[in-house]
């Protein structure tokens, strides 16, 4: 296949086969922009190279020499002659953007004659010498990888020596006596077509720099890839006050304004712009010492912008009052900037609403609904968890929930840090503004109430070791984090910082609203939400949650004034001390399902029957019993005695969902009189609740008969003697893999299914919800499994039973309806998985909705 193209012989689709940088020069260059010209060897080269052992095809050069008599014929010089002087730039390019990943090589081609020739043609000594060190300084360090310091050392130490302070009192001379002490430093090769070579293979091999595989990881870019190598010849912006060197957007990054915005340097390089030791200038500057080139330039931001119906990002040289293009592609953005622009375009006629959509990215959406902290201003890293709620937040250090309220009562923020949390902690993690734990994964305790209350949290940071004595939380590399200091999270990427690092503030804004709009107008998929009190289904259907799908009845009993009846009753001995805290929490089951009823007046609200992981309900401490003890009137004794009985050795797989019912089914009765009669005052109020009751953790059809018994009699009591008929729907979970494998025959007894792929994955996979944090992060590191299954479903194997059960039910009973409400309901991903499946609605947490209503309308279009 032919491995080297010049830029007249692609486009900018050949981003695969010539990287994104050298298929947008293509592009730019039948577009008849002012490009120096140059050549592409391609990023299947790349491959070859590897596969033969770091080795360069042997007709590579042959025909690499083809395009290079080309581009002299093209830009009127010769690479290696002295006489007429032309230089090569060398960079990397894969198809996917890297920034600063890979190497460079600039004014490659250049040995003593020819910097004497250059001197000559340009009859700029002092420049050509500059040049000439500059490159030898690059190629020592890029391609022969000896250490730049020591070069600019040498440097130093000649000004020092004749007193001058910087680069500019640098004469032709001086250049040339550097250039002598560094050519005693390295031992480079003088023939410009072994440097080019070399160049190329450097170019190759910096694919496999640390930096570039770190970047690669952390951006799921494929390690097969490989990179382009872009030769193009060399323009100086460093040639005079005529010339420079700039950058520039189409419009403007951080805020999205639709103006040309940019910054130059006079008499620059490329390299000195991007490097920041000179302060540049607003590109307005241009149009006032230069106005020719300006006006030329604005033309071509227009025209580029125009033809890529997207923001563009641009780097351009002048060299003695002539414009020249290096590159341009699709400008990174900021959240708020990427909605303003996608909005403005679909104004402009430039793009369609479609296209809008397909804009913006989940963590852009996310800059709308948390503060976030300032990508361009973090500080050290110093411990890495798992990103369990997005936003970023900033606080003192405590270690109790006690302690999270007190501090956070005398008006400084908090950032509450436990080897985990459970329902004890629910008031210090409602004041904390971050959550922080050294155990637990995606799905535990921590990360699904944080997520619920749209608080920044990081589970599973194993890089901490907490002591709750001494008030300390020490990572593995030493640095100590105290009760007190100041810390920063940012639980979109999981990291902990040091110190209160700048943060983005949250707001909607109309672009915003249009955005989420057109998404509604676009998808298929519903979208509710996962939500138990008032305050967090307000917030639902504000953010455009139509309806609940997931009401966890547990987590109503949170409460520290309702938490004690809640472990009374799983504490109690026997039936008639169930019954008294049963009786106590009809009463505030009912009063929260009428207050959910009104907020989600008309709307579905799906309520799961109680589904406590006991272990998170019991007393852990002998002081927990003591206290517990002190509160409801029980001896120690016989807490304790309760406490041991109902110990589990593995919770999750334990007494829980509906075989709490099979047992106690007196808890079912009460709640679905709770339930009913909530909705009846509801409907006696005028409203119209929608109540569908579903029951949890089945494993067969029998489980489901003898409950739904129970439900159906429930509600036919309280309708009786209320006289008033109430429209409700019974469901079930597909949580467990024997309940997706039977799926057709559970489904012809329910009228909804819901997808629980917390406990499904937890289940397919045999990894603990609660303890996966131990061990994930190994898998991840070494690439055992390609991601989280708590955060993004794994298609394979639970997609795959999920599929199974879709399929089966709905050849016995069409369209019966399909949801899902574990975490993956908020994940893009996952969501794309569930619209393809044919699924009616994705539940997930409330703030996660406006995210999921973009993705199920990027699922369909
Ligand atoms: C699930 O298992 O996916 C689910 C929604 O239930 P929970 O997270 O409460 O176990
Ligand atoms: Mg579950």
């Amino acid at each position: 296949a032919k491995r080297v193209y010049l830029f007249n012989e692609g486009s900018k689709d050949d981003r695969d086969l010539l990287g994104g940088k050298g298929a947008n020069l293509c592009e730019m260059t039948t577009l008849g922009l002012p490009v120096p010209f140059g050549f592409i060897i391609t990023a299947p080269t790349c491959r070859e190279f590897f596969e033969a052992g770091n080795k360069l095809p042997p007709l590579l050069e042959q025909e690499y020499r083809v395009a290079l008599d080309l581009v002299e014929k093209q830009m009127d010089a010769r690479f290696g002659d002295p006489d007429d002087p032309l230089l090569f730039s060398v960079r990397s390019g894969a198809a996917v953007s890297m920034p600063g990943m890979m190497n460079t090589v600039l004014n490659l081609g250049l040995n003593d004659d020819i910097a004497a020739g250059l001197a000559r043609k340009t009859g700029n000594p002092r420049f050509a010498y500059d040049c000439y060190r500059r490159f030898i300084q690059m190629f020592a360090d890029v391609v022969m990888g000896i250490d730049g310091e020591q070069f600019e050392h040498e440097i130093e130490r000649y000004k020092t020596a004749h007193g001058k302070q910087n680069d500019v009192e640098m004469s032709a001379e001086d250049w040339q006596e550097i250039i002598r002490v560094y050519k005693g430093l390295v031992n480079f090769p003088e023939d410009p077509f072994q440097q080019l070579k070399m160049a190329v293979e450097a170019v190759f091999l910096s694919w496999h720099t640390p930096r570039a595989y770190v970047y690669r990881e952390m951006n799921n870019i494929p390690e097969t890839l490989g990179t382009a190598v872009t030769v193009q010849a060399m323009v100086f912006g460093n040639f005079g006050d005529t010339s420079g060197s700039g950058v520039a957007f189409t419009r403007n990054p951080s805020n999205g304004d639709p103006l040309f915005f940019g910054e130059f340097l006079f008499n620059a390089a490329g390299e000195d712009v991007v490097a920041g030791t000179r302060t540049p200038l607003p590109v307005s500057a241009l149009q006032e010492r230069l106005p020719a080139v300006y006006d030329e330039l604005y033309t071509t931001q227009a025209l580029l912008e125009h033809h890529y119906r997207d923001m563009q990002d641009l780097e351009f040289t002048v060299q003695e009052g002539r414009l020249y293009m290096l590159q341009t592609r699709s400008g990174k953005r900021t959240g708020r900037a990427s909605v303003k622009i996608a909005v403005d375009m679909v104004r402009e006629g430039l793009i369609t609403e479609k296209e809008a959509l397909m804009r913006v990215s989940p963590e852009h959406v996310e800059s709308f609904l948390h503060p976030m902290v300032d990508p361009a201003r973090k500080t050290e890293i110093v411990a890495t968890g798992l990103p369990a709620s997005p936003g970023g937040a900033t606080g003192r250090i405590v270690f109790s929930a006690e302690e999270a309220v007190e501090v956070a009562a005398g008006g400084d923020s908090v950032i509450l840090v436990r080897r985990e949390t459970t329902p004890e902690d629910i008031h210090g993690m409602k004041v904390a503004a971050g959550i922080l734990t050294e155990l637990g994964g995606m799905t535990s305790h921590a990360a699904v109430v944080a997520r619920g209350m749209g608080v920044c949290a990081i589970t599973g940071c194993g890089a901490l070791t907490i002591n709750y004595a001494e008030g300390t939380a020490t990572t593995d590399a030493g640095v100590v984090m105290r009760r007190g200091d100041v810390i920063t999270l940012d639980g979109t990427a999981g990291e902990v910082m040091l110190g209160d690092v700048p943060k983005t503030e949250a707001s909607s804004s109309d672009d915003f609203q249009t955005l989420l709009s057109w998404a509604d107008k676009h998808r298929r998929l519903k979208v509710r939400a996962n939500a138990e009190t008032p305050e967090d289904a307000a917030k639902a259907l504000e953010l455009g949650a139509e309806g609940i799908g997931l009401c966890r009845t547990e987590h109503m009993f949170f409460e520290a004034d309702r938490i004690d009846q809640m472990r009374g009753m799983i504490l109690a001995a026997n039936r008639e001390e169930r019954q008294h805290y049963l009786d106590q929490l009809l009463t505030y089951q009912e009063e929260d399902m009428l207050a959910l009823f009104r907020v989600m007046n008309g709307l579905p609200v799906t309520v799961r029957l109680l589904d406590p992981p006991l272990h998170e309900f019991l007393p852990h401490t002998e002081d927990d019993m003591a206290a517990l003890s002190q509160r409801i009137g029980k001896p120690v004794a016989a807490i304790r005695e309760m406490t041991e009985s109902l110990q589990e050795v593995n919770p999750m797989l334990g007494f829980r969902g509906c075989r709490l019912s099979i047992v106690y089914p007196e808890i079912t009765e009460m709640q679905v009189k709770a339930i009913i009669s909530a909705a009846v005052r509801a409907t006696e109020e005028g409203l119209r609740p929608h109540p569908e009751i579903m029951i949890p953790l089945v494993v067969n059809v029998r489980e489901i008969r003898l409950i739904s018994k129970i439900i159906d009699r429930g509600i036919q009591a309280v309708m009786q003697e209320k006289h008033v008929s109430i429209p409700y729907k019974i469901g079930t979970m597909m949580e467990t893999p024997r309940a997706t494998l039977g799926a057709d025959r559970l489904a012809a007894e329910v009228e909804f299914m819901s997808f629980g792929t917390n406990d499904l994955t937890q289940m397919t996979y045999g990894f603990s919800r609660d303890d996966v944090g131990k061990f994930l992060p190994q898998y991840l590191e070494k690439k055992l499994v390609e991601q989280d299954p708590f955060v993004s479903l794994d298609t394979r194997a639970v997609g795959r039973l999920m599929e199974i059960a879709v399929t089966e039910s709905r050849a016995r009973k069409p369209g019966i309806k399909y949801g899902i409400c574990g975490e993956h309901g908020g994940d893009p991903l996952s969501i794309q998985f569930c619209h393809d499946l044919g699924l009616d609605y994705v539940s997930c947490s409330p703030f996660r909705v406006p995210v999921a209503r973009i993705a199920a309308a990027q699922a369909k279009v």
